[in-house]
């Protein structure tokens, strides 16, 4: 199972997190994590959603090891990257045309996290917000 703890975070990241959470929930967002860390193993499944014969649609242009979510220090768990989704009346919002999704990522980018929602990211991702290269 793909870890959901803040904790799996990159230290740098924990606190961009949690302060991302608090401003969404000032500004009358309900956000959940969806996802922090996960390992090679389960990132190469997630490659496979879509490839090689598998049905549904594709979910990552990354394999195992190459995704911000894999990241590790000293072995232990430090993703470079977390996922949402905006809860709306209890329920997970997936229409990214939504507004809670553009206000989510507004206040993502204000902390200098690279949201991949905006327009001219690397792909359109809107879930993803990635520790900026420091
Ligand atoms: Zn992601």
């Amino acid at each position: 199972m793909p870890s959901r703890l803040i904790e799996d975070l990159h230290p740098d990241l924990q606190p961009l997190c949690r302060e991302f959470l608090k401003r969404c929930q000032a500004a009358g967002l309900d956000i959940l994590i969806t996802c922090t860390y996960r390992s090679r193993a389960e990132q190469d499944q997630l490659y496979a959603q879509g490839r090689d014969g598998n049905t549904g649609a594709r979910v990552t242009n990354a394999r195992g090891g190459q995704s911000a979510h894999n990241f590790t220090l000293q072995g232990r768990p430090a993703a470079r990257a977390f996922d949402i989704v905006p809860m709306v009346g209890g329920k997970p919002m997936w229409r990214a045309t939504h507004p809670a999704w553009q206000q989510a990522g507004a206040i993502g980018m204000t902390l200098g996290l690279n949201w991949y929602g905006r327009p001219g990211a690397p792909f359109r991702e809107y879930p993803h917000f990635e520790l900026a290269r420091g």
